[in-house]
């Protein structure tokens, strides 16, 4: 059968219904149909690539259509392609569970699956407020969110996430929680340091954990890097005095790293670089090497033994997802984690990194860019429309959307959030490949702010 890209993209908009889409923007811009992928490159049906920027939805690490994980995949499916994993078990779930708990910070012995990145938020969120209420502590009821975050679309994930875009509109239907403010380090004073702003903001949530303790059961934070609320960055000692807070005042601490975690950030998990260990650590999207949807929470033998009883105490955590630790998803993982064995992955990040901060370089004296930043294989630059007083664009403008689109005429594939263009791109991305991904973004953001 052969479809052709305009009877596609006619046929796609009579019947499908886009994610995180105004589907009547796809008047102005079709939905690209692509019709195969290789390293960073996607292709269109009519031979266009383009060069995968945003790592497709920050899922991807090792480049499409990987030959490794390919073939671990299709090994997997044609030995078993899925079976209950309550009552049931299988090599895939067993070793995988074996390996992210030996490669995770010191301590989280214990893996859940679940099969997307705001399902395992909800298994954390349940996971803390069971735990409390097995102990007796029947008053802890309130999770602790920071300004700007997010951890999914699912209504617990939406309540404990902060970007008003995917969140207002809902408010109605969402549980009540503490929002404290985010050591987002754009904001930071004149000659304040990162670590100086990220301390600063740290004495509030320290004030409130004293004060409320009591009735909360964690805080959750993405480690290092708010990626959708726009890639704002903060120092690894607000993550530090966190953990001695959460011990303090007995609250747990939940570390999302579904999109920081396995090397993004410079380690291969951000919690790494504050030498910490969350009470419960939320994986999933680069996960499988961003092949098939999987999801991992990793926490420790103290979170597990409060569950740990005979069947008639009731306190066993009875959340489950049909599709709980799939072996093709589980194949998928561990063949991304071979690839990191299999070299110095994240080595050779660090100069792949060094090299984007040097072509971002020039980004900083541009008159409609406030800041340029960057935490390991993440880069973001951030539009303004007056870079003296930070005055942001109208959002109605979107010009991260002129971005988008004149980025997509040179063959780049860039999706920023609001006015921040982003790179987060596969690790197998050559230096000239990180030349032409910078230089592309130069042009489309000229274009963008040219009037
Ligand atoms: C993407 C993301 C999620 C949600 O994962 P889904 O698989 O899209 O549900 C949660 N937390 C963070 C930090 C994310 O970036």
């Amino acid at each position: 059968m052969h479809l052709n890209a305009a009877s596609l993209v006619e046929r796609d908009l009579r019947t499908v219904w886009h994610p995180c889409s105004q589907m009547k923007d796809y008047e102005a811009t079709p939905p690209i149909p692509i019709r195969s992928g290789s390293g960073v490159w996607l292709e269109d049906h009519q031979g266009r690539r383009y060069l995968d920027a945003i790592s497709s939805w920050w899922v991807n690490l090792f480049g499409h259509c990987h030959p490794a994980i390919g073939a671990a995949v299709a090994e997997q499916l044609v030995t078993l392609e899925q079976v209950i994993f309550a009552g049931f078990t299988h090599e895939p779930g067993i070793v995988l569970a074996e390996r992210l708990t030996r490669l995770a910070p010191p301590g989280l012995t214990r893996c859940f699956y679940a099969d997307n990145g705001s399902a395992a938020v909800e298994v954390a969120l349940k996971m803390s407020f069971h735990y409390w209420r097995n102990l007796g502590f029947d008053r802890k009821t309130r999770f602790v969110t920071l300004e700007n975050s997010y951890h999914g679309e699912t209504l617990g994930a939406l309540a404990v996430g902060d970007v008003p875009l995917y969140r207002d509109t809902y408010r109605p239907l969402l549980m009540d929680v503490v929002t404290v403010p985010s050591p987002d380090c754009f904001s930071r004073e004149p000659g304040e340091s990162w670590a100086e702003c990220s301390e600063r903001r740290f004495a509030e949530i320290d004030r409130l954990l004293a004060e409320s303790a009591d009735t909360i059961c964690a805080v959750i934070v993405e480690p290092l890097v708010q990626c959708a609320g726009g890639m704002r960055m903060y120092h690894p000692i607000y993550l530090e005095r966190l953990r001695a807070a959460c011990d303090r005042y007995g609250v747990h601490l939940i570390a999302d790293e579904i999109a920081v975690g396995f090397g993004r950030t410079g380690t291969l998990f951000a919690c790494e670089q504050a030498g910490i260990t969350p009470d419960f650590l939320c994986l999933s999207k680069g996960l499988t090497g961003g092949y098939l949807p999987l999801a991992a929470v990793l926490t420790g033998e103290a979170v597990y033994s409060a569950f740990y009883d005979d069947y008639v105490t009731l306190k066993a955590f009875l959340h489950s997802h049909s599709y709980t630790g799939n072996p093709l998803a589980c194949r998928a993982a561990l063949a991304t984690l071979d690839l990191f064995e299999a070299s110095d992955v994240i080595g050779s990040n660090r100069e792949l990194a060094a090299l984007i901060a040097r072509q971002c370089e020039p980004f900083a004296d541009h008159p409609h860019i406030a800041e340029v930043r960057q935490t390991g294989m993440i880069a973001a630059i951030e539009l303004v429309q007056d870079k003296v007083r930070r005055v942001p664009y109208p959002w109605q403008e979107r010009r991260g959307l002129r971005v988008h689109r004149a980025a997509l005429e040179q063959g780049v594939l860039l999706r920023p959030l609001g006015p921040v263009v982003y790179f987060m791109p596969p690790y197998v991305i050559t230096p000239e490949e990180i030349k032409r991904m910078t230089e592309a973004a130069r042009v489309a953001i000229d274009s963008a702010t040219a009037d």
